[in-house]
């Protein structure tokens, strides 16, 4: 069976178009920030490439070579920064200049050499190759601030397969003398870069859509487990995550110590400068403690203005030192708020033991440390204070 050109242009038209509209839509319902607008975008222009082409089959072809030229480089484009929109933040995106010239370069090839198929066919094929590349080091990101996800390798193989089709077919054009200028690109070339050119959207596009699925989930899952406003755990994370803490000190018979932090006359804070203020000086506490602690330490917010800090290994001596050294790190420089500086100080609760033996349970320990924090609160607040668990040296 063979098949006519106008039916295969319409084909893989229908199927790049098909691949837009779906794009498109879930961009627009799902309000989708990330380029996927952009994204879409370029598969409709790459998809109107196509019928352009074939208008050389009618004669037209000067103004096919241009249309054809544009639509396929503002496609490689519009891709290119549909991944910075994404990466955006994370990564140092390319210069809008690294971007568009490579494309500006492309268009005044085709001008001026719109009659030399064999100058501009090689060098159009340069100019295109020096855009995947831009698109291949978008997709690639150096110095990528965030898990690297599985969708951006599929897109940094297409993007590198269409770049070394590219300069596979300008090494080719540029060596092999043999081929027919006036005949174009030989047939077993240009099928072999169209192949490549469709594959390409294919795989680009599903990398694309992959890294935001991916991205979402991965915001869906921190959202859960996470507090907004400080980006420390949950009290839902802390439900999840003590038992294995609790189970790993009772293995390797190390305590476990906890740190009951609270926030002193906080409630003044938010009375005298605002709630917005005392956001600010929750988010910058939360910070404080984050910043005194050992990786694997955990840290929850527990209440409105209450963090419980998890220690595992840590005995009583060593809580209270770590504990002491965070109260003073939050004493030590007011919060700053709108040109203002708020004066912070918090108490601490600590206790610990070996769950299961000294102590009788985790929620045990939790209580605790509430007691002691309530002692420090009666003690004068800006304190710690130990609830030494019976039979427990300190
Ligand atoms: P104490 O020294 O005894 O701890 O006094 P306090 O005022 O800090 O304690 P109290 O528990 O009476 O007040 C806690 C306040 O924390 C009350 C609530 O309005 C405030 N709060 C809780 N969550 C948030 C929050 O997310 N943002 C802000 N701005 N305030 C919060
Ligand atoms: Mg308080
Ligand atoms: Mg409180």
């Amino acid at each position: 069976m063979t098949l006519d050109l106008v039916t295969l242009l319409a084909a893989v038209t229908a199927a790049t178009i098909s691949l837009a509209i779906p794009v498109l839509f879930v961009a627009w319902r799902a309000r989708v920030h990330h380029g996927l607008t952009l994204w879409g975008l370029g598969l409709v222009l790459n998809s109107l490439s196509y019928p352009v082409f074939g208008l050389r089959a009618w004669g037209w072809t000067d103004l096919s070579i241009v249309l054809t030229n544009l639509l396929t480089s503002l496609t490689l484009v519009l891709h290119t920064q549909a991944i910075a929109s994404f990466q955006r933040e994370r990564v140092q995106t390319l210069s809008q200049w690294a971007v568009w010239s490579p494309m500006a370069l492309n268009m005044v090839v085709v001008a001026v050499f719109l009659h030399d198929d064999l100058l501009r066919n090689t060098l159009v094929a340069a100019t295109q190759g020096l855009m995947a590349f831009m698109l291949l080091r978008q997709a690639w990101g150096p110095g990528l601030l965030e898990r690297r996800l599985t969708g951006r390798w599929v897109l940094i193989g297409g993007a590198a397969m269409l770049f070394g089709a590219l300069v596979c077919r300008t090494l080719f054009m540029v060596l092999a003398s043999d081929w027919d200028p006036r005949y174009n690109v030989p047939s077993h070339v240009q099928a072999f870069t169209y192949f490549i050119v469709m594959a390409v959207v294919l795989i680009n596009s599903m990398g694309f859509v992959l890294m935001q699925m991916e991205r979402a989930i991965e915001q869906q899952r921190s959202l859960a487990t996470h507090d907004a406003l400080t980006g420390l755990y949950n009290r839902a994370a802390l439900q999840d995550l003590l038992p294995m803490y609790g189970a790993q000190a009772r293995r390797r018979g190390t305590p476990l110590a906890f740190l009951m932090l609270d926030i002193d006359h906080f409630k003044q804070v938010n009375d005298e400068h605002g709630h917005l203020a005392g956001d600010q000086v929750l988010k910058e506490v939360a910070n404080r403690v984050r910043h005194g602690m050992r990786q694997s330490d955990f840290l929850a917010r527990f209440g409105g203005e209450e963090f419980l800090a998890v220690l595992p290994a840590t005995d009583g001596a060593g809580a209270l030192v770590l504990a002491e050294k965070i109260r003073q790190s939050i004493e030590a420089e007011p919060v700053r708020f709108q040109e203002q500086g708020i004066a912070i100080t918090i108490s601490v609760g600590v206790s610990f033991g070996i769950p299961g033996e000294s102590a009788k349970s985790l929620e045990e320990l939790i209580a605790h440390s509430d007691q002691a924090l309530y002692a420090a609160k009666s003690g004068g607040r800006n304190c710690v204070r130990l609830n030494s668990v019976p039979s427990q040296p300190v």
